[in-house]
């Protein structure tokens, strides 16, 4: 690695994050979500390290993501979240995954004659998103049952605001859900699977409705965490939840290392449009990461890093490749040291969240953005 900026993945924290979400889903199985690159993590690393430790699925979004999960984990079950393309059949055969499908040219696409493939159907519960709506179901049903080649393994539906808990919202959309359910179940069809529930729903109510209602029909009940498995848990508002912020571990850190160092003057500027104006003799840091390798240009004159243990500010704007942070606060900073973008650094330490609020966005997307030139490096 010559340019040095890259990002840690520990693996343990990871697995961590992983038993302890098992454990408070009790009887049901967890459908961990490695999409959007495993949240920016890498989703070969982290398929691998979850099939290792006994996840008996996974969810990506797209084909493409599947195949490389495939690569990864042969064994596992895959799903791809976000339906069937156009010419997405073959490769979801050839790769045995498992799309979700909802409209009826998805089936249509699905069906390869001789050959079986799985599919799990999403409800549209509330989200307006995905899914089908309940009016169109019994429909879709008669489609499905006349389609051979396709099997319905599993059933789901997503909740739009399981982190609010006072509003009604959930429950509404789980009652729906339960609706669709037993029609399914009243038409013949046998989903093996009953899934639901993103990392708040692990957390929070946990997973005894689903778990009924699977049992009901004799299938089993999958939750399905995203962001809890990198270490961060949902906020809840509108109530008390459970605070899991000090259990859940965050399993990436984001660092690179001092490239220059130089002192400029009261009065004198630093980086594009001198937004950056030192008040004293002031010390630079240069770091070689920018708005290309996701570090937010909205972090320009607001963000901080670490260095030799204490925060270092963002010194003007973050460019493309470099940050200018000011270390005149930091004695003996060195050409070499390691600085920390998101992580620990002695007592100090950084977050998503942190990068987040400043910004007005959500962990999702911090991490997420975490560019492909960022080197993914594996950890413990
Ligand atoms: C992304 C996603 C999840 C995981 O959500 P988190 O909030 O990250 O736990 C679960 N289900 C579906 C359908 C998703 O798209």
């Amino acid at each position: 690695m010559s340019r040095p900026v890259w990002a840690e993945i520990s693996r343990s924290k990871l697995l961590h994050n992983f038993r302890l979400l098992r454990s408070l889903a009790g009887p049901a199985e967890l459908l961990p979500v490695v999409k959007g690159n495993g949240y920016g993590h890498g989703t070969a690393a982290c398929s691998r390290a979850l099939a290792a430790d006994g996840a008996r699925w996974l969810a990506v979004t797209s084909v493409e993501e599947g195949v490389t999960a495939r690569a990864a984990c042969p064994e596992i079950d895959i799903l791809a979240l976000s339906g069937v393309w156009q010419g997405d059949a073959d490769a979801a055969l050839a790769h045995h995954l498992t799309p979700v499908a909802w409209e009826p040219a998805q089936l249509d696409e699905a069906a390869r004659p001789g050959k079986q493939m799985p599919i799990h159907l999403e409800i549209d519960t509330g989200m307006s998103r995905q899914g089908v709506q309940p009016e169109a179901l019994s429909a879709l049903l008669d489609q499905l049952r006349a389609t051979p080649w396709l099997r319905l393994d599993g059933v789901l539906t997503h909740f739009h605001s399981p982190e609010i808990l006072d509003s009604p919202a959930t429950g509404e959309q789980f009652a729906r859900f339960a609706t669709a359910v037993d029609m399914i179940f009243a038409r013949g069809l046998r989903p093996r699977w009953l899934h639901a529930g993103n990392s708040t729903s692990v957390l929070f109510p946990g997973p005894a409705a689903l778990v009924k209602l699977a049992g009901k029909h004799g299938a089993k009940a999958m939750l399905r965490p995203g962001l809890s498995l990198y270490g961060y848990a949902p906020r809840f508002t509108g109530g008390d939840g459970p605070d899991f912020a000090g259990k859940l571990q965050p399993v990436l850190a984001w660092k690179s290392r001092v490239a220059s160092l130089r002192t400029i003057e009261a009065g004198e500027s630093a980086g594009y449009c001198a937004t950056f104006r030192a008040i004293r003799r002031t010390r630079l840091a240069l770091l070689p990461v920018g708005y290309a390798d996701g570090l937010s240009r909205l972090l320009s004159g607001r963000g901080t890093v670490l260095l030799r243990g204490r925060r270092a500010p963002i010194a003007g704007r973050v460019s493309m490749d470099l940050t200018i942070v000011d270390v005149t606060d930091i004695p003996g900073v060195e050409i070499g040291d390691e600085a920390v973008l998101i992580g620990s650094q002695g007592p100090e330490t950084i977050t998503a969240y942190d990068h987040a609020d400043l910004i007005g966005t959500i962990p999702y997307e911090i991490l997420c953005n975490i560019s492909a030139r960022v080197p993914r490096v594996e950890v413990d």
